[in-house]
């Protein structure tokens, strides 16, 4: 398989190259030159597939050239060796978990990909490669976890300081070995804008191969679509089934549409957003109006301008119509998320995390519209992540899975930075 860029100034490339890359040398995020179809009868029978065996049949069209059959089980089965369990909330609403990973969030999957994939292609290779990634929370912990002691690869997170909460900051900062912390002195939009620069500076690439590990890579992109074939997997003739995704790059739910497209049952999708509402916006006027991120509870979604969206306009070859047919977009706000937490905990006893929480409200809001229709949402992190929203909604403390009780015990580990690029390019000069 092939991947175009999607400025169309530069020239394709193999799924190696893109994962190299990340982003084309024209600055357009890669896209899959042909989208597969899956078999009739490999969707009839998935709930007598396993897990690997989904991801390794998924993947291979998109892989193919770059990885063998061997290495991409390999890859499969390290990346998908914990559980995805559809859980029952209410009548017509269930969870999707996808929380159940080493990092406690969705971005898990992607991050452990990528980084098999990284590591697989540069095995022969003398110079290391620095992976630069710029983190509002949940994603530099699924790097660093994905990446520790990954050889040839050095992972270098930018994280706010102050702005993660507890465990996503122990995450980050108490891997050791090939993963350095860099706490900033300023927001997220200042941490991503020190990496923008630095892939664009011609000194820092002279010096190193930089890459980045954000879901604008195909390695981390394309392997999200396996969550939607696991719930698929244990739906259980409820009719097609409604999926809402809490989203905030948009890469998750673009994964989700692509697997719909390469022949996933879907009735319909939401794209939740909080109130970075660029998305649901742009489906009501047709302008796509990009802002600065403003801060919410669920700030893995705290995103003024989401880089994938331009590869969902490319899956409906730009058709606005179309488009708004099978995929709707809402914002939520924080007082309504604290609202549904409080009432999906006291109603159901179950414990959603904001981001969760987010979605199901646009879910259940949908659903309210139509009746007959049931719905999966996806819990993209663990409560425990966001304790302090979580407990002062439920009143209640939520249990910490061993994972999180064993990193609560360790030492954080971090080197302070002004948010100044110039200090930035020097310490990454002189590592
Ligand atoms: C990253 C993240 C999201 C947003 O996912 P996108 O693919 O960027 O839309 C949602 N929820 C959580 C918990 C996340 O970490």
């Amino acid at each position: 398989m092939n991947y175009y860029s999607l400025n169309r100034q530069s020239p394709s490339v193999t799924f190696e190259e893109a994962t190299i890359r990340g982003q084309a040398p024209d600055k357009g995020l890669y896209f899959p030159e042909r989208i597969p179809t899956l078999s009739h009868n490999f969707i009839k029978n998935i709930s007598r597939h396993t897990k690997e065996e989904i991801g390794v049949e998924v993947m291979k069209p998109y892989v193919a050239g770059s990885l063998d059959d061997n290495e991409l089980e390999r890859i499969v089965s390290e990346t998908v060796s914990f559980d995805f369990p559809l859980v029952k909330i209410n009548d017509n609403i269930y969870s999707l978990e996808l929380f159940h990973g080493p990092t406690l969030a969705f971005k898990d999957v992607g991050a452990r990909f990528m980084s098999r994939c990284l590591g697989f292609f540069n095995r022969n290779k003398d110079q290391k490669t620095t992976v630069l990634v710029a983190t509002s929370g949940d994603t530099g912990g699924a790097v660093a976890n994905g990446f520790l002691g990954v050889e040839g690869v050095d992972v270098v997170i930018l994280y706010p300081s102050g702005k993660v909460s507890t465990v996503q900051e122990l995450q980050l900062t108490t891997c050791g070995q090939n993963i350095t912390a860099l706490e900033i002195n300023g927001t997220f939009d200042d941490c991503q804008a020190m990496v923008k620069q630095a892939f664009a500076d011609k000194d820092l690439n002279n010096t190193l191969i930089l890459t980045s590990a954000n879901s604008i890579n195909v390695a981390r992109w394309l392997p999200q679509q396996l969550y939607y074939f696991f719930a698929l997997q244990q739906w259980h003739d409820n009719g097609l089934p409604v999926i809402c995704v809490p989203s905030g790059n948009f890469g998750n739910i673009c994964a989700g549409i692509l697997a719909h497209i390469s022949g996933l049952p879907v009735q319909h999708f939401i794209a939740a957003c909080n109130a970075n509402d660029v998305v649901p916006q742009f489906l009501q006027t047709g302008n796509y109006q990009p802002k600065p991120s403003v801060a919410t509870i669920s700030n893995a979604m705290d995103v003024g301008n989401p880089s994938n969206f331009i590869r969902i306009l490319e899956l409906f070859q730009h058709q606005l119509p179309q488009l708004k047919e099978k995929v709707s977009s809402v914002t939520v706000s924080d007082e309504e998320t604290k609202r549904i937490l409080s009432d999906v905990y006291k109603k159901y006893q179950y414990t959603l995390d904001p981001h969760g929480a987010v979605a199901y409200k646009a879910l259940n809001e949908y659903l309210q519209e139509h009746n007959d229709w049931y719905g999966i949402l996806l819990e993209t992190a663990h409560p425990v992540k966001f304790p302090d929203v979580v407990e002062a909604v439920t009143g209640s403390p939520v249990a910490v899975p061993e994972s999180a009780a064993h990193l609560l015990k360790l030492e954080k580990k971090s080197i302070r930075m002004n948010a100044d690029f110039n200090d930035l390019k020097e310490w990454l000069l002189n590592k």
